[in-house]
């Protein structure tokens, strides 16, 4: 990639990025810290795309950087890749949130959130073109995939996406760190035969070929 044509591309994030920061299409617009655009690489091979910010990225205005987003770097450096080499966004822009009366509490997003946002989510993939979706949690995949998505039933598998780019889903990473005992190594099981198939099909293309190799035990 070009230094020209990666200048560009940051360019094109920059601008949209000012813009889902002024937007208010949805009422969580208004009860935001900070939007959270996405970050990594604008030319990356890898886009992960989580469900929503949760309180951490609301204050800090980055993606996955609480106790699921330290899971999520663990997971990526296990095949190979440092988290500033994939891009990562969500499919929401703002944190969802609920009023408990006490605090605001995380929540998932509507599909009226996830439909008014999906337009910055397009545009962020058309920006970047990877070669690969990550879709982290059943409302990712069923973005990419549709209402009958099953992330219990197809994660692993592939699918096409926007303009044909292969998505694939796997458990959220604040689902692997909701389990216990058994049932967090057995999800753990799953999710890593997921990152070896991301892992593989990036091996495909010659430009990812140069990715370090596995380290199984960064994800343990
Ligand atoms: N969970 C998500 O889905 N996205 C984040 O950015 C953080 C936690």
């Amino acid at each position: 990639m070009s230094l020209r044509e990666r200048a560009a591309r940051q360019r094109e994030l920059d601008v949209l990025a000012a813009t889902v920061a002024q937007c208010r299409l949805c009422g969580i617009g208004a009860t935001r810290t900070n939007s959270v655009f996405g970050e990594g690489d604008p030319c990356a091979a890898l886009m992960v795309v989580g469900e929503g910010p949760g309180e951490t990225e609301d204050r800090l205005g980055r993606p996955f950087v609480g106790r699921a987003g330290e899971l999520l770097d663990r997971m990526l450096l296990a095949i190979g890749l440092p988290r500033e080499d994939v891009f990562i966004c969500n499919t929401v822009k703002c944190r969802p949130t609920l009023d408990t009366g006490t605090r605001l509490a995380n929540r998932a997003p509507t599909p009226d959130e996830m439909r008014n946002c999906r337009p910055y989510l397009d545009r962020q993939i058309e920006a970047i073109r990877p070669r690969i979706i990550l879709a982290l949690g059943a409302p990712a995949a069923k973005s990419f995939m549709g209402e009958r998505f099953s992330i219990t039933k197809q994660r692993g598998r592939w699918f096409d996406g926007p303009s044909g780019i292969p998505v694939i889903a796997t458990f959220h990473p604040a689902y692997i760190l909701r389990q216990t005992g058994g049932a967090m190594g057995e999800v753990k099981r799953l999710v890593w035969a997921d990152l070896k198939a991301v892992q593989a099909r990036l091996a495909e293309t010659p430009a990812a070929s140069d990715a370090a190799p596995e380290q199984a035990s960064l994800f343990e």
